[in-house]
């Protein structure tokens, strides 16, 4: 579908000064909004008073790998729980992939369908499960308790899980109780199982809290790998980390977008040097 400027009337008598301006068919034309998968816009939110999100305005290019830092109380779970649905703004709108469905009008449940997947910051697989019925349970998900139960693989759903085990490097230890694997491995069977889901918009909450360092530099080269082909934002506190991660960093402070740009740019900035990084 794309909807074009409706073209002027044109009239070979008519002064040019006079004739009427095009008027667009949407705001935001078709080629501008390619590019983009996610639309926050002017959300605001009040906890008794207090203003957690402040005007936050921000988009996401498809296929990026979007950074979020801030220091603590900025707001940066507050913006995931409205994009995801767990809090409803007070106002302000977000839009996924087409400008047609206001998120923050929607159930937690229809959110995660349309396609934004989230990983909180505690690994939640199911422990008494393989990591293989792990990736299985969540890629079958979608299709409702009685599917899952009773359903077999498709080829195409084996080939995906596979894939996937790759991805996360967990393909030796399919067979393995998850329950068994170690920290940075849950959280990457995690991960995985977000990505059996197939989703549109992957937000993850300090991927790497409490990982050894050569978990973190795995899980770095995980997120990495899938930019391009999944649009992912990551909220973390490490910044060596961030740093060996990042292309383009929002910086919240007090409910508000204090700078955005690309790391190095960030890193010089004089404000979020003396909010954030200078501590
Ligand atoms: P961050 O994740 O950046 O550390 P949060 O989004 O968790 O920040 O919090 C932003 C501010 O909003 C904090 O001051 C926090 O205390 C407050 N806040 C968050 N959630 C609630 C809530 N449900 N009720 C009251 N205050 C809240
Ligand atoms: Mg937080």
């Amino acid at each position: 579908m794309s909807l074009m400027p409706i073209p002027p009337v044109m009239d070979d008598d008519a002064d040019a000064s006079s004739r009427p301006t095009p008027i667009l068919a949407v705001p935001i034309p078709e080629a501008a909004r390619q590019p983009l998968v996610l639309w926050v816009e002017n959300l605001s939110v009040s906890f008794d008073g207090f203003k957690a999100l402040d005007d936050v305005t921000l988009t996401l290019d498809r296929g990026e790998l979007r950074c979020l830092i801030g220091p603590n109380g900025a707001g940066k779970t507050t913006l995931m729980d409205c994009i995801t649905g767990k809090t409803r703004p007070d106002s302000g709108q977000v839009f996924l992939d087409s400008r047609l469905t206001d998120l923050t009008k929607l159930s937690e449940c229809r959110i995660a369908e349309l396609g934004i997947g989230r990983k909180f910051q505690r690994p939640t697989v199911f422990q008494g499960h393989t990591v293989y019925e792990n990736c299985e349970l969540a890629l079958k998900g979608k299709k409702g308790v009685f599917r899952t139960l009773f359903a077999r693989l498709s080829g195409a759903e084996r080939k995906r899980i596979d894939e996937i085990l790759e991805l996360i490097g967990l393909a030796e230890h399919a067979g393995r109780q998850a329950g068994l694997l170690a920290h940075g491995q849950k959280q990457w069977l995690e991960i995985g199982m977000l990505l059996a889901q197939d989703p549109k918009v992957l937000l993850v909450d300090e991927p790497v809290a409490g990982m050894t360092h050569a978990e973190m530099e795995r899980t770095a080269d995980l997120l990495k790998s899938l930019a391009g082909k999944h649009t992912i934002v990551v909220v973390e506190h490490d910044m060596e980390f961030v740093r060996s991660i990042a292309r383009r960093v929002t910086v919240l402070h007090e409910g508000k977008v204090l700078a955005d740009g690309p790391m190095a740019q960030i890193q010089k900035n004089p404000r979020v040097v003396e909010v954030y990084l200078g501590e």
